[in-house]
């Protein structure tokens, strides 16, 4: 694969799988910014619905959609994102990583971490796509030292997105307010704030160590799947790139939709 300019670095709050066939702000967001991009040549994703044990990448030629959730209707079930695969940048993301033994995969495909989101930013599904796993048996710290070996292929045409949500706790999601925009309960508000102000900064160790940084944080991240996409998306961002929060809105007061982020130089 030839130099490229280097591609920018995204962190998508996926929010409910509704946003696939919903139309409202966080799609409009999505679309806009799959519009301000650069075309990239491929996406590799992290999404927080693929835990794995041990790290995979799916490596086959058409990846199915996974439709990995029950109870929405049926007009959901019916959405097919059918982007190519890329089984080369499979290889090549297996042949970078020197931290972990990285697995192809032929049997998992684009769950709806992916493609709820990339359907909204490319919706002719002409790029082509692979998903990387979690290793859910790692800390936080492991997963921000294994994506900083990721940085090389921004360079390649790859288009890096992380998945997932900052806050995120379905638990206390008040489904009585689930559409009500700007409602959240106030541990929410107050870790939402604060995670964005540590991004700012660029106090990564902070958001690493999440566990220290009090209850509501805890709350926020009652398991740690949905939140490690993001720490991928900063391990990434290089020094003196510029960082761009957008779709900023809690849902259900538990969950974001976001803040999205976009790195760029
Ligand atoms: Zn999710």
């Amino acid at each position: 694969m030839d130099e490229m300019q280097k591609m920018p670095v995204l962190f998508l709050g996926h929010g409910s799988p509704m946003n696939a066939i919903e139309e409202n702000e966080f799609v409009k967001g999505f679309r806009k910014i799959g519009e301000a991009l650069p075309k990239p040549r491929a996406i590799l994703c992290i999404s927080a619905h693929w835990e794995t044990q041990g790290t995979y990448v799916t490596a086959m030629a058409l990846p199915k959609t996974i439709h990995d959730f029950g109870g929405f209707p049926q007009a959901l079930f019916a959405v097919q994102y059918p982007a190519p695969g890329n089984p080369e940048l499979a290889k090549k993301v297996k042949n970078i990583i020197t931290k972990t033994e990285v697995n192809l995969d032929e049997r998992w495909g684009l769950d709806h971490g992916a493609w709820s989101v990339i359907k909204h930013l490319y919706p002719a599904a002409d790029i082509p796509v692979i998903e990387m796993s979690l290793d859910y048996r790692q800390p936080a710290q492991y997963h921000y030292e294994l994506a900083k070996e990721l940085a090389i292929l921004r360079k390649k045409g790859v288009l890096i997105i992380g998945s997932g949500n900052m806050v995120h706790n379905l638990r206390m999601v008040d489904w009585s307010h689930l559409n009500a925009p700007g409602f959240g309960y106030d541990w929410a508000i107050e870790t939402n704030e604060k995670m964005k102000d540590l991004i700012r900064h660029g106090y990564h160790q902070a958001l690493i160590d999440y566990q220290a940084q009090g209850k509501p944080f805890q709350l926020a991240i009652p398991t740690l799947e949905h939140y490690l996409p993001l720490l991928y998306v900063l391990a990434l961002k290089e020094e003196g790139e510029n960082l761009t929060i957008f779709n900023d809105e809690l849902i259900g007061g538990s969950i974001d939709v976001s803040p999205n982020i976009r790195t760029s130089s």
